[in-house]
């Protein structure tokens, strides 16, 4: 069999981890697979790396921020292959450019379009095992770009798709995918298997246990995911189709604290409004996420949408180039805002999923900003103050049997 392994932050955090990994690793090895692993920057490095980069300029380029970055997957990747060849078996260590894994240029938050198997397969032929630093790429100029914070799963999804590997492992902190954060949640319950749709609704809404990006691309080239222990030994959650699984009315809990609201009060109320606010965020590159429109008034009208708080100052930025912006009474953003959101695809055919949700927040006295729905999700907008609270109410009310 052909396995791609990766291993996240925590599960490399020091010399006594990465000899573990390295164990793990070997058995798969010594059983007679192929092996690729991917690797992520031990603990909190790139966390540490961007306080770095604020000490000398709080407004580093993005480009010189993914040069900065990715260090640290540099490192665990060149630590893991030293500690497997300290067991004796053979390793080699890679970089994004070397597996030619090429992105857009959009960096920070970079898509992969290609990746070479060649000298993958070249090393696998060796019987090496292979060991790839994650989250990093070079786009067309050769200049290094990183996917995004919890980017590595997505490296490991896309190597395991252009391998047609057999199984792509994801092992973390945590033994699996539960009906919610497990470090937030009292009674959160593992899942056994999940459906790439439902995964990829939690991880868009908040659930960081994989990057959401690795989540639609397993779902595209029908990979093969499951999300295990690095520390346990014991089955984890299989990520896959539908098949053969019990449809739950609802499958899990997600919360985002990084949303920022913004409010527009008073533009002005003419066709065309809303396709130039829009516009210039979508050319921007910010993702709008829930949006409503007042009913216009004597002539006026308010937007609110929500975006994600990293942008806030690049989405501020980006109206002022709209005309009619200087007709608006006000201009608000607000981050002291979560979006928290249950999900799945049980909901559809089942009415009153809405009702007991926001049941469970008006128990808790927890006041709703704003709402979006799908087939498969529901998200609501309150105070970050209640977040905790709210989560721990709206689980309990969907889990406590
Ligand atoms: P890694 O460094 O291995 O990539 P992450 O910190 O990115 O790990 O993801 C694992 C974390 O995701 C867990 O420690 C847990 O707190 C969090 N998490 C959030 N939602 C969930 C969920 N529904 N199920 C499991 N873990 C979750
Ligand atoms: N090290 C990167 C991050 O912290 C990528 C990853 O962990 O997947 O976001
Ligand atoms: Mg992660």
């Amino acid at each position: 069999m052909l396995i791609v392994q990766k291993f996240g932050g925590s599960s490399v955090a020091n010399a006594e981890r990465v000899k573990n990994v390295a164990g793990r690793v070997a058995d798969a090895y010594r059983a007679g697979h192929d092996v690729v692993v991917v690797v992520s920057a031990q603990g909190d490095t790139t966390d540490e790396l961007i306080e770095k980069a604020a000490e000398v300029n709080p407004r580093a380029s993005k480009r010189e921020l993914d040069m900065l970055l990715t260090a640290g997957e540099q490192m665990s990747a060149a630590l893991l292959a030293m500690a497997l060849k300290a067991m004796g078996l053979p390793s080699v260590s890679l970089l994004g450019w070397q597996i030619g894994l090429k992105t857009d240029s959009n960096h920070g938050n970079a898509r992969i379009k290609s990746i070479d198997t060649e000298r993958l397969t070249f090393e696998l032929s060796k019987r090496n095992i292979v060991i790839l630093a994650g989250f990093q790429g070079v786009n067309k100029f050769e200049d290094i770009t990183t996917l995004g914070r919890g980017g590595s799963d997505t490296t490991a999804v896309a190597v395991a798709a252009v391998l047609r590997a057999d199984l792509c492992q994801i092992f973390t902190d945590v033994d699996g995918v539960y009906t919610a954060d497990p470090r937030i949640v009292k009674g959160a319950k593992k899942l056994e298997e999940i459906t790439y749709d439902e995964m990829l609704e939690l991880a868009t809404l908040g659930a960081q246990v994989l990057h959401n990006r690795s989540v639609e691309m397993a779902k595209k080239y029908n990979v093969d995911l499951e999300v295990c222990s690095s520390l346990e030994r014991k089955p984890g959650t299989k990520v896959r189709e539908v098949a053969g699984m019990e449809k739950m009315l609802i499958r899990g809990v997600a919360r985002d604290n990084n949303v920022a609201r913004v409010t527009i009060i008073g533009i002005p109320d003419v066709p065309g409004m809303a396709y130039k606010l829009f516009a210039v965020l979508s050319a921007a590159k910010i993702n709008v996420d829930i949006i409503l429109q007042s009913i216009g008034r004597d002539g006026s009208k308010d937007i609110v949408f929500t975006i994600s708080a990293d942008q806030k100052e690049e989405a501020m930025a980006a109206l002022k180039r709209v005309e009619m912006i200087e007709k608006a009474k006000d201009v608000l953003v607000d981050t002291d805002v979560t979006k928290l959101s249950i999900v799945g695809a049980g909901m559809e055919s089942h009415p009153g999923v809405a009702s007991k949700m926001f049941e469970a927040l008006f128990d808790q006295n927890i006041n709703i900003q704003m709402i979006a729905t799908s087939e498969i999700k529901i998200s609501v907008l309150i105070d970050k103050k209640d977040s905790d609270r709210a989560v721990q109410a709206v689980h309990d009310i969907f889990f406590t049997d």
